[in-house]
């Protein structure tokens, strides 16, 4: 393992760098003179993906936009994120109001969030991909619910980006989270690791699913593992959690400790699951694996920082 303690460090996505402002969302007027003020910034994306200033390679840079330079149509998907000081910061997504080419040049170009998350955070901690994060779920969230679930009408965006209003039946729709459980399966010096069908050859990660309505989230992580590999789950410790922005999960880590030992797998679920003990995660970690066996090579995804974290524990 490197010196980093990646566990000790907020997850990637995490760490969100604005004053939210959440009181102005309500304030119209404000909203309005901001969209139009020159002084405001705007985080621009195509298609969901960032723009970004990548000149410095080491240092790739969000590529915000003035209010000038943004096509009136995608000004109807801009969402307030919040303040930088003084300065009020929008996300837009210009869709198809402008070619991908016309926005782009001279280092600055889309691209897709999971790399920018993998760049920004391979030395350091960094709050950018969480500001990217979070305009990249609100903007996603805007452009699949243009109709209102109830009557099937069309929805208007309201509160500055936080809800949308159905003028025909007045129902009112917020922006969605979606809870996922991930777990650190343990039983005393091992634990235990799987990989789901399509994943890239020897890549094994912790057990994950997501939370079902009417269940807590010690149920959802003792269903998830029981289905997958047959394994019953007693004591449920949480660890941590991470914003993952694809589209807006919120992945909630946890520690489960296993009672039972033998592997039942559900074929469909997981293609393989296995006990490793420490000293061979420990192994794993320190070597990056081979290409039969890796442990959750992403260094941006909470599974690393569960089993980074296990594997320095005292037994
Ligand atoms: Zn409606």
């Amino acid at each position: 393992m490197s010196t980093r303690a990646l566990y000790q460090e907020p997850c990637a996505f995490a760490g969100f760098p604005l004053d939210p402002a959440d009181h102005l969302r309500s304030d119209a007027k404000w909203i309005g003179e901001r969209l139009g003020d020159p002084g405001s910034l705007f985080l621009v994306f195509h298609k969901m993906k960032p723009l970004m200033d990548v000149s410095d390679r080491t240092n790739p840079v969000p590529g915000f936009l003035d209010r000038a330079q943004i096509p009136d149509q995608a000004m109807e998907t801009a969402v307030f994120l919040g303040l930088l000081e003084e300065t009020a910061i929008f996300a837009v997504d210009l869709g198809e109001s402008i070619a991908e080419g016309e926005a782009t040049g001279n280092g600055v170009k889309f691209i897709d969030l999971r790399s920018v998350a993998l760049q920004l955070f391979e030395e350091e901690f960094s709050p950018l991909p969480a500001l990217l994060g979070k305009a990249k779920s609100l903007l996603d969230w805007h452009a699949r619910h243009g109709c209102c679930a109830v009557c099937g009408a069309a929805t208007e965006i309201s509160t500055a980006g936080y809800l949308r209003e159905c003028p025909s039946c007045k129902a009112q729709h917020f922006p969605r989270t979606d809870p996922v459980v991930i777990m650190l399966v343990h039983r005393g010096d091992r634990m235990l690791i799987g990989r789901s069908p399509g994943w890239p050859k020897g890549n094994y990660s912790a057990l994950a699913g997501f939370v079902e309505p009417g269940e807590t989230i010690e149920e959802a992580c003792r269903r998830e593992v029981k289905e997958e590999t047959g394994i019953e789950i007693g004591r449920v410790d949480y660890i941590k959690s991470q914003p993952w922005p694809f589209p807006s999960s919120l992945m909630i880590g946890l520690f489960a400790e296993a009672e039972t030992e033998d592997i039942r797998l559900d074929e469909k679920e997981l293609e393989e699951a296995r006990w490793i003990n420490r000293a061979q995660a420990k192994m794993l970690l320190l070597t990056g694996g081979s290409e039969d066996i890796r442990l959750t090579p992403f260094h941006i995804a909470i599974a690393r920082h569960l089993i980074e974290k296990w594997v320095d524990m005292e037994e």
